[in-house]
Parts: structure tokens; sequence; C-alpha cells
């Protein structure tokens, strides 16, 4: 490998292979990934078939600084990204709750991002060790002894979900030891695990309800997953984006009022619309006996509003291997949102998923790092430092 070069890209992910394929060809750059193969994400999101973004792109729908946020998205939107794709032949469609996935597998995405490259080396399986930053140029060491210059760093590194796909620490641990903050960090769009009052709720692993799930002053109406090892399906998934430790709450009948049964002559748990382990389980756990509506006495009605409110605090998260992103990362403080260049290092710039900037489920992760790839590149592009 060459030694010196004028921009160094660190991660073949989602944003690394965006901004290469925006870069200028003038530039001589090299894009460094750890995996054998780039856009190992990709390659398994949306279950196969990439969720590229949504209709609906809002900050609202993103943790981090929403001004910081709308800044990158009104640059560059899901028109311009559904459009960026379709030309270069990986089309997309709406399939469900307004979310764009790719008609052909994902893979059709990576060929896109790939083919668009032009002039940038390419070192695959190459794994970066750490980074000396001094008088505008960074030395990266890699894990087997070799090293590069570059006057350019674009850290397009990831969080830290994931591990197996080639996720690390590195790109925070350069953040911090070049005096950037980091707001915290915890595995989000992840299932739960439950404390042992809830243990009941594995007893019906693999049953997928919808129900309106609650934290704060949000909230989903979607589906949950019982799991064996707690509670996953996309409305906990976006909940535990939210979720900072206390409780949660969950609706497991939005659509029913107790009061229109109450005289009814069937057996509550057939009114209830739950499946039948899900509603038995619930009126076991709430010591209810199943039996005619009309039967039932007001204390029991009382214990069955407990449905529309149900209200627990999740043990845990099933942590950094299952959990889909990074919830935290380099604070959006010390990045410049005309260029995502760092405000404490000159040439040092943080784009993707390694930014404190996480998305809901349902394409806006994507969304967000393609966005400010695009952003940074053309930023790098104006500088004509060749
Ligand atoms: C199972 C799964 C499904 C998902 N589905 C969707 C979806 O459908 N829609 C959506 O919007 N989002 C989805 N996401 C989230 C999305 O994949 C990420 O937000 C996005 O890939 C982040 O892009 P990135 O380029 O910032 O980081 P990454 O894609 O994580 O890329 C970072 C790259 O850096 C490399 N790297 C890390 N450390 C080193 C090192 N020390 N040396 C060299 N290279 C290194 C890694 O190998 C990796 O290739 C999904 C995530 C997962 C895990």
């Amino acid at each position: 490998m060459s030694k010196i070069y004028d921009v160094a890209i660190l991660g073949g992910g989602a944003s690394g292979l965006m901004f290469a394929s925006e870069l200028s060809s003038k530039y001589k750059a090299v894009l460094i990934d750890a995996n054998k193969e780039l856009g190992a994400k990709i390659a398994v999101s949306g279950g196969g078939r990439c969720n590229l973004t949504n209709v609906d792109i809002c900050s609202k729908y993103y943790r981090g600084d929403s001004s910081f946020i709308s800044s990158i998205l009104n640059k560059y939107n899901n028109r311009w990204l559904i459009d960026w794709f379709a030309k270069r032949g990986a089309k997309c469609h709406i399939q469900k709750r307004g979310q764009y996935f790719c008609i052909d597998k994902s893979v059709a995405i990576i060929e896109a991002l790939k083919s668009s490259i032009k002039g940038v080396k390419i070192a695959k399986g190459t794994s970066l060790l750490r980074v000396e930053a001094k008088d505008e140029e960074f030395k990266l060491i890699f894990k087997d002894g070799n090293f590069l210059i570059a006057r350019t760093l674009v850290v397009a590194s990831g969080g830290l979900s994931f591990p197996k796909l080639g996720a690390s620490s590195i790109g925070l641990d350069i953040a911090k030891r070049t005096g950037h903050n980091i707001t915290k960090t915890s595995p989000a769009l992840v299932g739960f695990t439950l404390q042992p009052e809830q243990n009941f709720f594995k007893t019906l692993s693999g049953i997928s309800i919808e129900v309106k799930v609650i934290v704060g002053d949000r909230c989903w109406e979607d589906y949950i997953l019982f799991a064996h090892r707690g509670l996953s399906g996309p409305a906990i998934l976006n909940a535990s984006l939210w979720w900072e430790r206390g409780k949660i709450s969950i609706d497991f009948i939005p659509h029913l009022k107790l009061q229109s049964i109450k005289g009814a002559k069937k057996n509550i748990s057939t009114l209830l619309k739950l499946p039948k382990r899900v509603s038995k389980a619930l009126l076991e756990h709430l010591n209810i006996l199943d039996r005619p509506c009309y039967r039932l006495r007001d204390d029991e009605w009382n214990s069955l509003e407990r449905l529309h409110n149900y209200s627990f605090a999740p043990a845990g998260t099933f942590g950094y291997s299952k959990a889909e992103v990074t919830s935290g990362g380099v604070s959006t403080k010390d990045i410049d949102v005309d260029s995502m260049q760092s405000k404490r290092v000159k040439g040092l710039y943080f784009i993707g998923e390694v930014v404190d900037v996480t998305g809901e489920l349902g394409g806006y992760n994507f969304q967000w790092v393609f966005s400010s790839a695009k952003v940074c590149a053309d930023y790098i592009n104006k500088l004509c430092r060749v």
C-alpha cells in the first residue's frame, strides 16, 4: 500500500461507500475496512431487502440535535436518495408503513455504491489499530504493523452494534483521543430483557401481537414479539431507542373498550381479541379466572383496565450483539453541520452512525448515514486541496 494519501476513509459501510462514490477522483484516496466484503450491514439490512428510507423523513424520528439533523436531511432528502440509487439500477418501492425497501436484494444497493466509486484504492481486510494526529496530518497505524499518512481523515466506522459484522470502537476512540465529546452510547433498536415479574412473557415465545407501546410522551402502534430472551418486535425496538431505564407501558388491547363487553355471555379470554395463549397468560397474571364476562366482579374489571396501561421496567436490553444501531456517539456540538468536519481538529471528519444521531426503525438510519456522507463529500470536493 502506498504510504501517502490526500484522503483516507475509515470504514466501507454505508457512509464510507457513499462518501467514496461522491468524492472527486482528483483526490488520491484510500478506503479502509476490516471486513473482507464491503457493506456488510447493508447486505443483512431490512431482512435482506434494505429499508433505504421513509416517505416521512423528519428530525422527530431521530435522537440527537434536531436542528443539526434537519439541516443535513433538508440538503439531501429521501427523494434525492431514492433517485441516486434508481439511477444506478437499485430501485426501491414502498412496502409497508411508508418504508422504502429495495425491489431486488440489498446487494443491489452495495453494487450501486461500489460501481460509482472511481479512483479510490480499496483496502479490504485491513484493520485499523490507532491514529496519530500531528501537523495537520494523520498517521493511520494498522494491526499488521503497516501505516499510512493522510491529510484528510473521514471517520465512517459506524457504532458498536453487531461486532460480528465488523463493528468496533475505533471511531469513538479516535474522537476521544483528539478531544471530542462523546454522548453516552447504548444499544438501540434492540429487544428488552425482563424482570422476574414479567418472566411469564417468555412462555409466549414466538407469538406476535399488535399493541401500543408507550415510552414517556412517545408511542408506537405496531407489533411486539414475545421472544425466549424477552420482548422484541418493531414497537419494542423503537421503544428501546428512547428508553433510559425506568418504566415502559403496553396497551395490549388498544382497540377494545372494556365497557362494551361487560354484559357479554362469552368468556373474557375470547373477547379480549388476543391470541388465546396470550389472553390466558395475561388473565392468570392478573389473577382473573376465565369465565363469561357478565360474571366478572367490579374489582376484576378494574384489574383488566391494566391491560390498557401495563406498566413495567425492563431489566435491560439484548445488548450490542443484537442491536441494529448504537445510540449516542461523537457529539454534534463538535462537528460543523455544513461539512461534517470536526470543530476541534482540522481535516478530521465524522459521518454516519459514529455521530450522535440515531433514527427509529423505518429507513431513518440509512437516510442519515447517506445524507451526512454526501454533505461531507460536497464540502471536501469544493476544497480542491490537490
Ligand atoms: C441487522 C441490521 C439491520 C439493519 N437494517 C436497517 C434498515 O433496514 N434500514 C436502516 O435505515 N438501517 C438499518 N440498520 C442500521 C444501518 O445498517 C446502520 O445505521 C448503517 O449501516 C451505519 O452505517 P455506517 O457506515 O455509519 O457504519 P457501518 O455500516 O457499521 O460501517 C462501518 C464499517 O467500518 C468498519 N470498521 C470498524 N472498525 C474498523 C477498524 N478498526 N478498522 C477497519 N475498519 C473498521 C466496519 O468493518 C464496517 O464495515 C440495520 C442494522 C443492522 C445491524
